[in-house]
């Protein structure tokens, strides 16, 4: 994950906003010389294609603030809004305590992107009399708050449209657990969608490895993402209404990672950190149980 950690890194600050610093990540770089090397045309010259590229980062910042603002109106309070290499991110500190808030959090991004389009189409419409490039470059800013509102709510974790989904399924199961499991699902397929799609860049004759670049890096920054997500919850405690597991789930438990070595800590740490293997019980107040597989000891015993 460090390598999702650098996209995602605070890098420059720019400013607050409201409150709120906003932080330009190194690898924001790339894509905004991307941007104005690809807006030159539409915009028609350099000045204009760097203002053009200024507005979309900050229709990207207006996006994220939606969610900041609506979080902050239900006592959340986000650390930093950060753009970077795949757009931007809102580091929204804490947890909504209801569905309802989940839902409104993370539909207040796109519901901004959508109002940008609109107003962004409105002013291609009024400039539609004046020559110049300025038509082009609105509609070209309406269609792209478009395919951000419309990418950010596909129904799958870490994106808007997976929180929203999340929301509805904690709302009609009251387990977020399992509903954080079932919207990182949806993420997962949606990253292998956009893989299928990344390949199908690579191999069409207009293609390339350049299109197939985004696509591919975006499928894989999801994919992580969605992964994290489902661990932490299935490592984050047992569902609603049980607190601590049975002794029939023990033994199941230990039955599939037999032979065992059972290690019971209260609040020390197991004596290796990382183990891939390790399968980990949390109780509500505090005390982990680690159920760990004993390191290979036996030559040519092997168990996958
Ligand atoms: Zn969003």
């Amino acid at each position: 994950m460090s390598m999702q950690r650098a996209l995602l890194s605070d890098g420059i600050r720019l400013g607050r906003l409201a409150g709120i610093e906003i932080n330009l990540s190194p690898s924001f770089l790339p894509l905004a010389l991307l941007l104005v090397v690809g807006l030159d045309p539409i915009a028609g010259g350099l000045l204009a294609a760097i203002l053009l590229a200024v507005l979309l980062a900050s229709s990207i910042v207006a996006h994220e603030l939606g969610h900041a603002l609506t979080a902050r109106a239900f006592g959340i309070r986000t650390r930093a809004i950060t753009l970077h290499l795949l757009g931007g991110v809102a580091k929204i500190e804490g947890e909504p305590r209801r569905p309802a808030h989940e839902i409104l959090i993370a539909a207040a991004g796109p519901a901004v992107s959508l109002l940008l389009a609109a107003i962004f189409f409105g002013l291609t419409w009024l400039t539609a009399l004046v020559a110049g490039p300025w038509q082009g470059a609105f509609l070209y800013l309406s269609v792209a708050n478009l395919i951000l509102a419309a990418f950010n709510l596909l129904p799958g974790l870490p994106l808007d449209g997976g929180r929203i989904l999340r929301g509805i399924l904690w709302a009609r199961s009251q387990d977020r657990r399992g509903a954080t499991i079932s919207a990182a699902r949806g993420g997962e397929i949606i990253a292998y969608l956009i893989f299928a799609l990344a390949f199908l860049r690579l191999i069409d004759p207009t293609g390339g490895l350049v299109a197939a670049f985004f696509p591919a890096l975006m499928a894989w920054f999801l994919l992580g993402a969605a992964r994290a997500e489902k661990a932490r919850a299935e490592l984050s405690g047992r569902p609603s209404g049980q607190t601590r597991p049975g002794l029939a789930e023990l033994l199941e438990l230990a039955r599939r990672t037999r032979p065992v070595e059972v290690v019971v800590s209260r609040a020390s740490r197991p004596r290796s950190t990382i183990d891939p293997e390790r399968e980990v019980i949390r109780y509500p107040d505090g005390r982990e149980l680690y159920i760990e597989r004993p390191r290979r000891s036996h030559p040519g015993h092997d168990r996958r």
